[in-house]
């Protein structure tokens, strides 16, 4: 079975045959304790006009326990770190702060945040940095992507040095507001979920960002991909030129070495045929975040009851469950009235009332 976890000893002799088959160096360092910590030559993209030259995995993720993690992850290569000071209730944050206190100049820094200067300012303080490089708030509709206050507020912490580029995070609606985004030209950077489900729906508009030199950071890119499917679903990412960086919360070092191996090895053993397998498993299985459902008349928020399934499906059942709790009565899916209006518009054909009901069980 392809995806099984690794063991340390099966890493270290799988990781030192993948490196040499990718033509790259693995150098030993050891931690003495038996987990060896070594520094894979993960390959760098640039991040479209930022200049930046992140390495293709990079760090982030709502839940961090352990900032023993992140070291390690900053051990083995990895140079892209970014994070929200909300992620996890506020838990991940401090975590963070601990390691860029140390490691601020082997890493580009990007902060999830709105505009706001004296939020923004609490942040680099904690962090112990005078500036991030890059700021992406979440804007989730074409209204608020199109806002020029945004735009103002946005421009204006970069001309103060705050931060050096600026972007934005978007996870529902996605085709409009990717649209919108490059309407507007400004945006430097983009996190966007993508997967082998969504990604036929984004690649006509990945193309228009990639013309006006956005840079690309491909996120939540196993949401709704069967377990049995997530090495030829990352490696599938990964081969994606126009892709700058894959970004994945870690929480564990197996983790960590387990994408950085898959990393390494991303050009060998995916086919066509095996993309094409991948895309058919999550037809009608996955949701694409595609927001047609956001007409619902009873205001079920189903793209984000979706999304915190995909949390707990990885390993993160307590975020799923907190973020389900803060939904507004109104949003829960327990106000669905089963009307079927959104399943007539379900980009990918989704029985979402049953769907509901049990993703419900498992978060309520
Ligand atoms: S079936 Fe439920 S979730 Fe779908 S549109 Fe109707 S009320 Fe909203
Ligand atoms: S319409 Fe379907 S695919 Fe689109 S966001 Fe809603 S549930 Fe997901």
């Amino acid at each position: 079975m392809r995806n099984k976890q690794v063991s340390r000893r099966d890493f270290l002799r799988r990781s030192a045959a993948a490196a040499a088959g990718a033509g790259v160096v693995v150098s030993g360092i050891g931690d003495g304790c038996g987990w060896a910590q070594q520094k894979a030559n993960i390959p760098k993209r640039v991040l479209g006009r930022t200049g930046l030259k992140v390495t293709e995995l990079s760090f982030g993720g709502t839940r961090l326990d352990d900032r023993a993690v992140l070291n390690y992850a900053i051990d083995r290569g990895i140079n892209f770190i970014q994070v929200g000071p909300g992620y996890y209730r506020g838990r991940a944050f401090p975590e963070y702060c601990a390691i860029m206190k140390q490691r601020r100049d082997e890493v580009v820094f990007g902060i999830k945040l709105h505009p706001d200067e004296e939020r923004l300012d609490d942040a680099l303080e904690q962090l112990g940095m005078k500036y991030v490089d890059m700021l992406v708030p979440g804007v989730h509709s074409v209204e608020e992507i199109g806002s020029a206050e945004l735009k103002e507020g946005l421009l204006r912490m970069k001309q103060k040095g705050k931060t050096k580029w600026v972007g934005f995070a978007v996870h529902k609606n996605e085709p409009d507001v990717l649209a919108k985004a490059v309407e507007m030209e400004y945006l430097d950077v983009v996190l966007l979920a993508y997967n082998p489900g969504n990604r036929g729906q984004l690649d006509p508009i990945v193309e228009k960002m990639e013309k006006i030199g956005m840079g690309f950071i491909a996120m939540k890119t196993l949401k709704g991909v069967p377990l049995e499917e997530h090495e030829t679903a990352t490696k599938s990412i990964l081969n994606n030129p126009k892709v700058d960086t894959l970004i994945r919360g870690f929480t564990t070092k197996e983790q960590v070495d387990q994408h950085i191996e898959w990393t390494l090895t991303r050009t060998a053993g995916v086919t066509p045929a095996d993309e094409r397998r991948v895309a058919a498993k999550m037809a009608g299985v996955a949701c694409t975040m595609c927001g047609n459902c956001g007409i619902c008349p009873r205001n079920v928020a189903v793209t984000d009851i979706f999304r915190f399934e995909y949390y707990a499906q990885d390993g993160q059942l307590d975020v799923a469950r907190d973020e389900y709790a803060r939904l507004a009565d109104c949003e829960r899916a327990t106000n669905c009235d089963d009307c079927g209006l959104c399943e007539e518009v379900c980009s990918n054909a989704l029985p979402i009332r049953r769907r509901l009901k049990e993703v419900h069980t498992l978060l309520a």
